[in-house]
């Protein structure tokens, strides 16, 4: 047999090598020489061989495809979630924006309709920012707003959400929680705010909330309870600011 053979097809035809040497058994009733058999026979092994060979770079083009695939589709995942996260997000303080706090306000006011729970409401506001800017300049104002949605999302639970309504004014929906228990969370927010300092100026700022829940009045649509929460908040300023005011009808 001739010996210039790949030894990996040799042991992979091993079976095939045999016959071929023992060329008696095969084609005894053919009209070829054993020779020119011998010679077809290891001919169409060989391609059978190049076969296996290209079969198997197909498979290792696929699988590398196929990892290339993969990954690319991760980053798409990927990139997917960071442009729904900047898509919900306010880009100062990086909690909700006004679209998404209102959005999820809307649906919690719609679970309330469907399955008959209650939710609340706390709307705040910064007291005399203006104050801050013409005193301190826009950075110093924006730093104020950033630090004041942080030492918020400090002292809510992970169920609430909590949004940038407006310039400095904040969102924060509570489900499963009535009025009372709103007003808590409001003071615990308000004293925390008034008692830290912010940045290297220390500067202090002090903030005025309103409270409702889906009860009192029972309003019928998300706007109702928008104006109500609203009106409480109003009403806070009115008294004197730094202060939680629970809307009564
Ligand atoms: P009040 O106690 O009644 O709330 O008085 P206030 O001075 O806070 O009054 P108001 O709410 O009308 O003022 C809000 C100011 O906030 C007006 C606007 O120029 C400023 N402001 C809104 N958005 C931003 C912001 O992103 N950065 C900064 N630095 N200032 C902002
Ligand atoms: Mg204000
Ligand atoms: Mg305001």
């Amino acid at each position: 047999m001739n010996d210039d053979i790949d030894p990996t097809m040799k042991k992979v035809f091993k079976h095939e090598f045999l016959a071929l040497n023992n060329y008696q058994l095969i084609g005894k009733d053919l009209n070829l020489s054993e020779d020119e058999l011998r010679q077809h026979y290891q001919h169409l092994l060989e391609w059978y061989w190049l076969l296996l060979q290209n079969a198997t770079k197909i498979t290792a083009i696929g699988d590398i495809n196929q990892k290339k695939l993969f990954e690319a589709f991760e980053e798409l995942e990927r990139q997917k979630a960071i442009l729904y996260q900047s898509s919900i997000l306010d880009y100062l303080t990086q909690v909700y924006n006004r679209s998404h706090i209102m959005q999820l306000f809307d649906d919690a006011f719609a679970q309330t309709k469907r399955y008959q729970n209650i939710f609340s409401c706390i709307l705040l506001d910064i007291d005399d920012f203006k104050a801050i800017n013409d005193t301190h300049g826009h950075l110093a104002g924006d730093l104020v707003i950033k630090e004041t949605a942080r030492r918020i999302s400090g002292q809510i639970r992970e169920t609430d959400a909590f949004g940038r309504y407006g310039g400095e004014e904040f969102l924060i929906v509570l489900p499963n929680t009535n009025a009372e228990e709103a007003r808590q969370v409001a003071e615990k927010i308000r004293i925390t705010v008034a008692e830290t300092t912010i940045g290297e100026q220390n500067l202090r700022v002090t903030i005025s909330l309103g409270v409702s829940d889906t009860l009192i009045d029972a309003p019928k649509t998300q706007d109702e309870m928008l104006h109500k929460v609203d009106l409480a908040l109003y009403k806070a300023k009115e008294n004197g600011k730094n202060c939680t005011v629970t809307y009564t009808p």
